[in-house]
C-alpha cells in the first residue's frame, strides 16, 4: 500500500460548503486539504448559481433593449448571439473559479483531485484515474453537494434535460418544456423565456414557487405570462417521447390526459444529495432514509471526527447556507462554541420580479401561534422604483406583536435579492421596526420601502394613508 498523508482537516468537496470551511479552518490554524472530484467551486460556481444568473442577467439586457418604448426609447435589430451569451457566461464562472483556486492556494491549502471513499473515522482514500492515496484526518467536513433527481420516466438524454444540461444549450430552442415548478425551473424557464422561448411549466401542486405566498407568485406568474410563457398547475407528467428533433410529453390535467411538443424538456424536480458512494454507511454516519446526513448545531454527525454542511443536510439548498455551516463546522473542529441558527438564512428567487424572504413568513408565525404584526408598503408608492419604470412589488414586514422585534420579512420587486440583506441584519441584530424606521435611508432609493414597511408596522407611515 501506499504511505498515508496526515492532515488535521479533510475537507471533501469544494463548493460553496466545502471550500468557505476550508478557507476558515486553515485561518484558525488548522493544516487542511481539501478534495474534489470535479471543478472547483462546486455546483454552484460551475452548473448552478452563477452562471444561471449571467443567463438571467443577459435575457433581461435583451428584454430591456427590446421594451422600453414606455420610457421613450427604442431599439431596432436588438439580436441575440447566443454562443457569445454563453462565452460571457463561461468567462464569469472562469474568472469566479480561479479566484477560488487561488484564495485555497493563498490560505496554503492542498487541494487534491479525486473521489473520496471512508475507510475508517480517521481515514479517507481518495482515487483518481490512475491512482490512489491515503489520507488520514483529525476531522473531516462533508461538503459533496447534491445532484438532479432522475425520474425513471424521464431519463435524461440529448432532448431531456436537467439543469446542467439547460444551461449548456448552444442555441435558443423554439419551445421548451419544463417539469417542475419550483426555483431552478422558474429561473431556468424564465430565461430562456426572456430570449423568446415558448416555455411551458408543468407543475404537480396548484401553485408555482412551493413557500413563497400567494401575493408574490402572483406577480411571477403575470410576469412569465408577459414573456409568452404558460404555466399548468396540477399537472401530472406521465412520460416522455424522443422523436426525431424534439420531445413528445404526455401529462395529465383534471384526469385528462394531454400532449405537450417541445424541442427540449427540463426536469427540474429536485435534488438529492451526494452521500452514497462515500463509504458512509462504513464509518456508520447516520442518514435518512432519503441520504441527507443528521448534525446537530454544530454540523457535527454522530460520529465525533465527521462533520456535514451544505446540501447533504437538512434545509434549504442553498450557496450561502452552505457556506455559513461550512464556517460553524469549521470554528467547531477548533473549539470555538460556533452554533447554527437558521432564522437569519434569506431564500432568493431570481425570477422577475425577484423575490426573497427571511426569517418568518405569514404562514410560519401562524401555524406556530405566535402574535405578530405584518407590515407592507408597495413599490408603486416609491419614487425611486416609478423612476425605474420598475412598480411591481412590496416590502413585507414580519414584527412580533408584543415589542415590535423583526422576526421576518418577504420582498417581491426589482432588487428584492440585495434588499433582503437589510432584514437579515435586522433579525440578526435582534432590531425593533422602530431601529428600521429610524435608521435614514438615502433619497430616492428603493431601501426607503422598507424604512417606510417599518414605518407601517408602528402606525405612521408618511408616504401612505
Ligand atoms: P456543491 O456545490 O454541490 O459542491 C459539492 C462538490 O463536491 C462538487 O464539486 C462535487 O464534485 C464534489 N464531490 C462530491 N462527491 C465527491 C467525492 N466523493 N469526492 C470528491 N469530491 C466530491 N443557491 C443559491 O444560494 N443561490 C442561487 O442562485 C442558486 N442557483 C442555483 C441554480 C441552479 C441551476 C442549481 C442547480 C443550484 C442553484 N443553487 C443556488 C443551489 C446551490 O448551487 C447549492 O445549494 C450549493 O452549490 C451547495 O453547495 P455545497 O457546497 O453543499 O455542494
Amino acid at each position: 500500500g501506499d504511505f498515508p498523508i496526515e492532515t488535521d482537516t479533510i475537507v471533501i468537496g469544494s463548493g460553496p460548503g466545502g471550500y468557505v470551511a476550508a478557507i476558515r479552518a486553515a485561518q484558525t490554524g488548522q493544516k487542511v486539504t481539501i478534495v474534489e472530484r470535479g471543478e472547483v467551486g462546486g455546483v454552484c460556481l460551475n452548473v448552478g448559481c452563477i452562471p444561471s444568473k449571467a443567463l438571467i442577467s443577459a435575457g433581461h439586457r435583451y428584454e430591456t433593449a427590446k421594451e422600453s418604448e414606455s420610457i421613450g426609447i427604442t431599439a431596432e435589430n436588438v439580436k441575440v448571439d447566443f454562443s457569445k451569451v454563453q462565452e460571457f457566461k463561461a468567462g464569469v464562472v472562469k474568472k469566479l473559479v480561479g479566484g477560488v483556486q487561488g484564495l485555497l492556494k493563498g490560505n496554503k491549502i492542498d487541494i487534491v483531485k479525486g473521489e473520496a471513499y471512508f475507510v475508517d473515522a480517521n481515514t479517507l482514500r481518495v482515487m483518481d484515474d490512475n491512482s490512489a492515496q491515503t489520507y488520514t484526518f483529525k476531522n473531516a467536513i462533508i461538503a459533496t453537494g447534491s445532484r438532479p433527481i432522475e425520474l425513471p420516466a424521464f431519463k435524461y438524454s440529448k432532448r431531456v434535460l436537467n439543469s446542467t444540461g439547460a444551461l449548456a444549450l448552444e442555441e435558443i430552442p423554439e419551445k421548451i418544456a419544463v417539469i417542475g415548478g419550483g426555483v431552478i425551473g422558474v429561473e431556468l424557464g424564465g430565461a430562456y423565456a426572456s430570449f423568446g422561448s415558448q416555455v411551458t411549466i408543468l407543475e404537480g401542486a396548484d401553485d408555482i414557487l412551493l413557500g413563497f405566498e400567494k401575493q408574490m407568485t402572483t406577480l411571477v406568474k403575470k410576469n412569465l405570462k408577459k414573456k409568452g410563457a404558460e404555466i399548468i398547475t396540477k399537472a401530472s407528467a406521465k412520460s416522455v417521447e424522443e422523436t426525431e428533433n424534439g420531445v413528445k410529453v404526455t401529462y395529465e390535467v383534471k384526469g385528462k390526459e394531454e400532449v405537450l411538443e417541445a424541442d427540449y424538456l427540463f426536469v427540474m424536480v429536485g435534488r438529492r444529495p451526494n452521500t452514497d458512494e462515500l463509504g458512509l454507511e462504513q464509518v456508520g454516519v447516520k442518514m435518512t432514509d432519503k441520504g441527507v446526513i443528521e448534525v446537530d448545531k454544530q454540523c457535527r454527525t454522530n460520529v465525533n471526527s465527521i462533520f456535514a454542511i451544505g446540501d447533504v443536510v437538512a434545509g434549504p439548498q442553498l450557496a450561502h447556507k452552505a457556506s455559513y455551516e461550512g464556517k460553524i463546522a469549521a470554528e467547531a473542529i477548533a473549539g470555538e462554541p460556533s452554533e447554527i441558527d437558521y432564522l437569519g438564512i434569506p431564500a432568493v428567487v431570481f425570477s422577475e420580479p425577484e423575490l426573497a424572504t427571511v426569517g418568518y413568513s405569514e404562514a410560519q408565525a401562524k401555524e406556530e401561534g405566535l402574535e405578530y404584526t405584518a407590515a407592507k408598503f408597495p413599490f408603486a408608492a416609491n419614487g425611486r422604483a416609478l423612476a425605474l419604470d420598475s412598480t411591481d412589488g412590496y416590502v413585507k414586514l414580519i414584527t412580533r406583536k408584543e415589542d415590535g422585534l423583526v422576526i421576518g420579512a418577504q420582498i417581491a420587486g426589482a432588487n428584492a435579492s440585495d434588499m433582503i440583506a437589510e432584514l437579515g441584519l435586522a433579525i440578526e441584530a435582534g432590531m425593533t421596526a422602530e431601529d428600521l424606521a429610524m435608521t435614514i435611508h438615502a433619497h430616492p432609493t428603493l431601501g426607503e420601502i422598507t424604512m417606510e414597511a417599518a414605518e407601517v408596522a408602528l402606525g405612521t407611515p408618511i408616504h401612505i394613508v
